[in-house]
């Protein structure tokens, strides 16, 4: 992840060491809203870069235990009802995978697909966001910049962004960042050995009353504790912004040691097997990797396999399938998998979401209805995944007025969904509503963050009413506010350097 930052960073380092800077503030800790103009500008950059994914499947998985974890901070009055209320709390997904999680200014996290591959259940994963989540709600993100002085938050921004790049490809970064900085920058970034300690203390505690299992703590700490035996931190760069210490594992002993013991490892669920496969093979996209899952799936002793885990390779398949093109094998996977997960809702439905991929990607929008026919958005998550692949099968289908129609239902609610406005602006398109689908286009840029490509659709729309010949009264209006409202944004962004 993070590839394309390097290069920011390594334009913004060295200048930025010989010029004199305006102040963050006076001195003081910076202020709840400050945070989260600079996790808004880390975030900004994020989007931009080609691994950023939106992947709602997994994004649907992955916000279903950020928003339990979230409910738990607050009952335990770690969360306060001003920091829920400034802050973002979105985790955005990289594609890379590399096991690494990462909290950031202004209540944004990071995770990497190679985490959601590599845990073996929900509790492991819940304890990776609950110990970053208490970084933000402890403050220390706040306090780490503090220590930074009095630089200008577009420096400390671009650092952030400069030790993510190194973090999650150091041999890059060695290359390209001169003279040791990255680790320089990175070591002035850490948290310190309390902080770490704090966060798994408060983390376990926001994790095990939400509910999680605490062995899914415990069978983390293993992870990373036989990752770090083989030194083997470029593929766990978590290792090395979350080091062990020998306290930190003498503290997870004793936590241990009041839990009543249980021989039994958590039982693989077939849903963890079947999205730990999808995040697998997002992660790993290359034709090679995909003929691999493909053998893998096909390997003789599948069928010894517990269900879960043989489901965990069929989903894979009809991904790896789907992405060679090789459709009647992706729906024989397919039906493999649905005669696995008749009987586990939660599998069953996120079966029918893959099937109803395969189904769009083989341009058959009316088998995707079929498929979604019924099901009820509750089972997982907040529903987006299933909305949206709804909304892409409305379109294809003809049916781009039902599909905009729902989309403008669940944005009115959301309006920081991107990729919601994008369906939007293509379903728009598809009715031939061209004004509409390039506002659509500017709440896109405006979800990212970035107010000059707005203000570019924007003007657009405008040209389009000047010269066009149907008149949108509404949409026009609409045009009009959301112009002046993007450069207020763009001049208060102005202000901030
Ligand atoms: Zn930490």
């Amino acid at each position: 992840m993070l590839a394309g930052l390097l290069v920011f960073a390594q334009i913004v380092l060295p200048a930025a060491a010989q010029t004199a800077l305006p102040a963050l503030g006076d001195g003081a800790e910076m202020s709840t809203s400050s945070e989260r103009q600079l996790g808004d500008r880390i975030a900004r950059e994020l989007y931009r870069d080609p691994d950023y994914l939106d992947d709602p499947i997994l994004g649907d998985y992955v916000q279903a235990i950020w928003l339990r974890l979230m409910a738990s901070a607050r009952q335990r009055g770690e969360l306060s009802p001003e920091l829920q209320e400034r802050f973002a709390w979105e985790v955005v997904i990289g594609r890379d995978r590399s096991v690494n999680a990462f909290a950031l200014p202004g209540g944004y996290m990071g995770v990497h697909l190679g985490l959601i591959a590599v845990v073996s259940n929900e509790d492991e994963l819940a304890s990776v966001l609950a110990h970053e989540l208490s970084h933000v709600t402890q403050r220390h993100i706040v306090r780490i910049i503090s220590r930074q002085g009095q630089q200008a938050p577009w420096l400390i921004g671009a650092m952030i962004l400069g030790a993510l790049a190194a973090a999650s490809n150091p041999g890059a970064a060695g290359a390209m960042i001169v003279g040791g900085q990255a680790a320089a920058v990175q070591g002035q970034l850490n948290f310190s050995r309390d902080m770490e300690r704090e966060a798994d203390r408060v983390g376990y505690g926001v994790m095990t009353q939400a509910g999680f299992d605490a062995r899914g703590f415990v069978g983390m700490f293993e992870k990373l504790q036989q990752a770090n035996r083989f030194n083997d931190t470029s593929a766990f760069p978590y290792l090395r912004s979350h080091p062990l210490t020998t306290e930190r594992i003498a503290d997870m002993q004793s936590r241990q040691q009041l839990q009543p013991r249980s021989a039994t490892p958590i039982a693989l669920t077939m849903t963890h097997a079947m999205l730990a496969g999808r995040a697998r093979a997002l992660a790993n996209p290359e034709v090679d990797s995909l003929r691999a899952a493909l053998l893998q799936a096909q390997g003789q002793d599948t069928a010894a396999l517990p269900p879960a885990r043989r489901a965990g390779l069929y989903y894979a398949a009809v991904q790896a399938a789907m992405g060679l093109r090789e459709f009647e094998q992706a729906q024989q996977w397919l039906g493999r998998l649905q005669n696995l997960a008749t009987d586990h809702p939660q599998a069953h439905f996120q079966a029918k979401l893959l099937g109803a991929e395969l189904a769009l990607a083989r341009g058959e929008p009316a088998r995707a209805l079929a498929l979604l026919e019924g099901v009820a958005p509750g089972i997982a998550g907040s529903g987006r995944a299933l909305l949206f692949l709804r909304a892409r099968a409305w379109t294809q289908a003809g049916q781009s007025r039902e599909a905009a129609e729902q989309l403008q239902v669940w944005l009115a609610s959301r309006p920081r969904d991107a990729l919601g406005w994008q369906l939007l602006s293509t379903a728009y398109t598809a009715q031939g509503q061209t004004l509409r689908a390039v506002r659509a286009e500017a709440e896109v840029h405006v979800a990212r963050l970035d107010y000059a490509a707005a203000r570019d659709r924007l003007r657009a729309a405008q040209e389009l009413l000047r010269t066009g010949g149907a008149v949108d009264h509404i949409e026009a209006s609409i045009i009009d506010t959301r112009s002046r409202q993007v450069e207020l944004l763009l001049r208060e962004q102005a202000l901030e350097r």
